[in-house]
């Protein structure tokens, strides 16, 4: 069977329907689909029969609104379609209503103050931008959740209205360039990095069961210096787990397409084919899920958190971007000459302008407790946001900027020096792995992301800045401002933002710091950001989100930090005094009880003695560290502003577990491997 006969056949997209509805219905979702307008109405149940009656024929027995609340996860309800008739037969019914319209309790998610448990309403609407599909029997319906009063109680909801946004904004910029589009799209192709280690040595680390990330753990001998890893031979194992995975997603329509090794050892990438960034959101939260089902069905545990293991690369995921017309065109493509082609240039200028004026925006969008491990950590990019063009394109814009001409006019041809070999032309830009937004020749790839985060979030940001600064734009234009012009306006500004050197250097933050660009390094630091008058401004003019939707979710992602970080030390203290601090003591003890029987027959071991002093002395010294938490533990101001609480958390008890893990690891470097409690770091990073 080849991969085309089983493609997508999980999902109700658009051949399903076409063969499935009446051509009138067919016309209407598929003009919902592809231009983003309203749905007749009636076209509801139509479509809800024919997508009962094909999920009942691939034996789905329920149906679920599938949404993604702030958790980050998605969210799924459960009723079946059976229905009595009263004569103890049932009939299995699935009406319009049940398609469109959910109405789960919104009290026991996270709203940041907006919904009171006592005015618990909230609803999930059908997104038929996005298809349903059928997952372990159950019809999914992927939905939009907001409140009774309509404000956005979910990640789907801003990116479906940034999106809206950039398609108006980038339509009135096009009006001036007499374009036949009537829509913008934005496009989305997301890398996702994970990490794989076997069952059953995860289920002997409480650490990574409850937080994704090992707590202790020192150093393996071997960690990623000998570069081997990064596409390397794929093991037999891991190899089958892709293959597996890939069939699965490729069922549920995600065109998932590249697959490597990392750069960590049991490190991997699966990238899929970009589309929409709706769709490509929904399919990334289906794609993790599945990640994590297949791995299991394997004997294996797949990690998404950011960082499992200290000391080797964090896991991120690569957000590539772009906007496109629904005529087929890519706004982002320089063609042969991008000096003379003044449209690339005003939206090459529009992004510019955009990761300028709202970095803050974008980095908020990526502060997350796991990805704090990463950024500025000299294997993802700094927490400064800038951007890479790459050669060429700045030759461009130095000559617009100047005027003095100093461009290759075309792109060249490279040669491995090796005749057989044949010439290949060479990109537009060159790699730099370094910087966060970097243009890649026909798109831009932000690399700041988390590997966990749901990229919703970081999608909804990109198009509202992108979307705001285009509205700016088209201000001009509007107001009758020549192209070149504000190309060459925004250009002069906006350069500080440009950087195409080492973002991973010293040098690179203080040279920011002289340019004036922030470098929020913290998830804490950056959170109050999204306050920024400027920022909210923007979200409130692009329709993405209100005041007060922004002021819940600076709420619930402070609440969330505190929480992940209280959980990372809650298990901590468990590992601590219930594993490691009596392991340790047995340890020392079986040493001395050694060493007090050998003294008894006269055999003197002085070095041994020694050994086991500073053991014992390290032992003690866990013993305090542990109670050093507790006392930090304590002291946690409950009382205090979710702010305060979150700094709290940063601060004092990040620096106590610090403390208490490197006294840990410290002792596990001495103490027999028998009487180590779990597996160590070479356990899990190698025997898989
Ligand atoms: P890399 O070379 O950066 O590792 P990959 O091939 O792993 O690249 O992934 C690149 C991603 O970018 C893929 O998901 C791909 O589909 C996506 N992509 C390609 N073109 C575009 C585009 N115009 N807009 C958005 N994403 C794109
Ligand atoms: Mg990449």
């Amino acid at each position: 069977m080849s991969v085309s006969d089983f493609f997508g056949e999980n999902v109700f997209n658009l051949s399903v329907m076409k063969k499935r509805l009446p051509k009138e219905t067919f016309k209407s979702v598929e003009t919902t689909i592809k231009e983003g307008t309203a749905l007749d109405a009636g076209v509801a149940e139509i479509v809800a029969t024919a997508m009962k009656d094909w999920a009942i024929e691939k034996g789905a027995t329920h149906f679920t609104h599938w949404f993604q609340p702030m958790t980050g996860v998605t969210a799924e309800k459960h009723d079946s379609f059976i229905s009595p008739t009263g004569d103890g037969n049932v009939i299995l019914e699935f009406s319009g209503k049940n398609l469109v319209r959910g109405e789960p309790d919104a009290s026991s998610f996270p709203s940041g103050g907006l919904r009171a448990t006592f005015e618990a309403r909230g609803y999930t609407a059908w997104d038929p931008t996005s298809y349903a599909f059928i997952k372990d029997g159950s019809l999914c319906i992927p939905t939009a959740f907001y409140s009774y009063t309509g404000e956005a109680l979910d990640k789907k909801t801003p990116l479906l209205r940034s999106m809206e946004a950039i398609n108006k904004q980038a339509l009135r910029v096009l009006k001036h360039f007499n374009s036949n589009a009537t829509r913008v799209i934005s496009y989305v192709g997301p890398e996702q990095e994970y990490f794989i280690v076997d069952e059953k040595l995860y289920l002997q680390r409480k650490d990574l069961m409850l937080t994704g990330r090992t707590l202790f753990g020192a150093p393996p001998a071997k960690g990623q210096e000998m570069e081997d890893h990064y596409f390397g031979q794929i093991k037999d194992r891991i190899s089958a787990y892709m293959k597996d995975l890939d069939e699965e997603l490729w069922k549920l329509g995600v065109c998932a397409t590249t697959k490597h090794n990392e750069v960590a050892p049991a490190q991997h990438e699966l990238a899929p084919i970009f589309t929409t960034a709706n769709v490509a959101s929904d399919n990334n939260q289906l794609t993790m899920e599945v990640m994590k089902k297949i791995a299991k069905k394997h004997g294996l545990v797949c990690l998404l958190h950011e960082k499992p293991y200290d000391g080797v690369n964090g896991s991120g995921k690569h957000n590539n971007w772009s906007i496109g017309t629904n005529t087929g065109e890519n706004l982002f493509k320089p063609g042969k000459k991008p000096i003379e082609n003044k449209k690339f240039l005003l939206f090459l200028a529009a992004v510019i302008k955009a990761v300028d004026e709202y970095a803050t925006m974008l980095r908020v969008a990526v502060a997350t407790a796991g990805n704090d491990h990463r950024l500025g950590a000299n294997e993802a990019p700094p927490a400064i946001v800038s951007i890479f063009l790459g050669k060429q394109l700045e030759d461009v814009i130095e000559t617009l900027k100047t005027g003095k001409v100093s461009v290759e006019e075309t792109l060249s041809k490279i040669s491995a020096g090796v005749d057989a070999v044949p010439l290949i032309n060479k990109d537009l830009t060159d790699r730099n792995r370094t910087s966060p937004f970097a243009f890649t020749g026909n798109r831009f790839e932000f690399r700041m992301p988390g590997s966990a985060q749901s990229i919703a979030g970081v999608n909804s940001a990109i198009n509202t800045a992108v979307a705001a600064s285009l509205s700016d734009i088209a201000d001009e234009l509007d107001a009758g401002k020549d192209v070149m012009s504000i190309v060459i306006d925004i250009l002069k500004k906006h350069d500080r933002v440009l950087f195409d050197g080492n973002g991973y250097s010293d040098e690179w933050v203080a040279e920011a710091e002289k340019r004036g660009l922030p470098n929020l390094k913290s998830t804490v630091e950056a959170i109050p950001e999204l306050l920024n008058e400027k920022n909210v401004k923007a979200y409130e003019s692009m329709n993405v989100l209100s005041r007060v939707e922004i002021e819940s979710r600076y709420e619930i992602l402070l609440e969330e930090y505190s929480k992940i970080i209280n959980i990372e030390m809650l298990t901590s203290l468990e590992m601590a005094k219930q594993e490691i601090l009596p392991a340790c003591i047995k340890y020392v003890n079986s040493l001395a009880e050694g060493i007090k029987t050998k003294e008894a027959i006269g055999i003197s071991v002085p070095e041994e003695k020694k050994t086991v002093t500073e053991m014992a002395s390290l032992t003690e010294e866990l013993t305090k560290n542990i109670s050093e938490l507790e006392t930090v533990k304590s002291k946690i101001p409950h009382d205090a502003d979710a702010l305060e609480i979150a700094k709290y958390y940063e601060k004092d008890v990040l620096s106590a577990m610090g403390a208490l893990r490197k006294t840990a690891d410290t002792l596990e470097c001495v103490v027999s491997k028998e009487f180590w409690p779990f597996p160590t770091y070479e356990d899990l990073m190698y025997r898989v």
